[in-house]
């Protein structure tokens, strides 16, 4: 698709440099304008803006207009005849200038909305773990609930936590934290989406897997989080929650659900996982 599209507008490209070079070779003598094609440019630096990258695509667009420019020049110096130069000049330093305002006004817009979406992405990631953070999630829970879709959500808590902060300090519970954060991430299948809820607490969102599928993923999590070192600490355990979103749920009640599930693995002795009833 995007090799068709890219075929597609390096055509057109050329036929617009094709057609501006024609125009010149079968102008009148009398002629005192450039032909209404010209007019093309501007809809192929538009198109280009659209389709590319706003680091290529002024690349694109700068090149064609360096080529009209030499085609022209090249005209205007060999078979424009003398009379009407003063006029075909005027045109072409118009065409080209019109040409060169466009190219720099979209060069501008698409690097302030390649800004803007580089601040949007780093307003939805976790500025210590890099995963995503409470807000992306709860606008993927959105989606997905507003979609009608069927999905699992886990909560997880890491087991005292605060002893590992208080034992090895403040920046080795945050080695443990990015830590679980990458073990999470890697060991999910994929289309699972992972975010750091609050403090230790992590939140999934899984697609509607059965409980002995979930069951089975969570285990793995949980002894890649035992087997790993964090710095001076070896292995740590975390208390899960899980829940099921049916059509009808509001995330805020499925989330609910799978933090009261979360609870109760805690108050049976943590490192355990508790699976949240379906509501009646
Ligand atoms: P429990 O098993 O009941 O969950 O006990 P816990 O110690 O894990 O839970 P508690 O709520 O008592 O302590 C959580 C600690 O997490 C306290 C807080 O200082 C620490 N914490 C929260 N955010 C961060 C963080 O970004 N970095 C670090 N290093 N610690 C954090
Ligand atoms: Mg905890
Ligand atoms: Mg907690």
């Amino acid at each position: 698709m995007q090799a068709a599209l890219g075929t597609a507008l390096l055509s057109g490209g050329l036929y617009v440099l094709l057609a501006f070079n024609h125009q010149f070779m079968v102008m009148p003598a009398n002629h005192r304008m450039l032909s209404e094609n010209t007019y093309w440019f501007a809809v192929w630096y538009a198109t280009v803006f659209l389709a590319y990258s706003p680091r290529r695509a002024p690349v694109l667009a700068g090149s064609v207009l360096g080529a009209a420019t030499l085609i022209a020049v090249w005209h205007l110096i060999f078979t424009v005849p003398a009379t009407s130069r003063p006029d075909i000049i005027g045109a072409v330093v118009q065409f080209l200038l019109t040409g060169g305002v466009l190219i720099l006004l979209q060069a501008t817009f698409g690097v302030q909305r390649a800004m803007l979406l580089a601040s949007r992405s780093s307003a939805l990631r976790d500025v210590l773990t890099g995963i995503a953070n409470r807000r992306a999630a709860e606008e993927h829970l959105r989606a997905l609930s507003s979609q009608g879709t069927a999905y699992r959500v886990v909560l997880f808590d890491l087991d005292h936590f605060k002893q590992i902060n208080d034992t090895y300090g403040h920046a080795t519970g945050d080695l443990v934290l990015r830590g679980v954060a990458r073990l999470t991430q890697a060991t999910l299948p994929t289309g699972g989406l992972v975010a750091r809820w609050g403090g230790e607490e992590f939140l999934v969102v899984l697609p509607m897997l059965g409980d002995a599928e979930i069951t089975k993923i969570l285990n793995d999590v949980r002894n890649e989080f035992c087997q790993q070192r964090y710095g001076e600490v070896l292995g740590v355990t975390a208390s899960f929650g899980v829940a099921t979103a049916t059509a009808l749920d509001h995330p805020d009640e499925v989330v609910a659900r799978a933090d009261k599930a979360m609870y109760s693995a805690k108050q049976q002795g943590r490192n355990d996982i508790c699976i949240a009833k379906p509501p009646c």
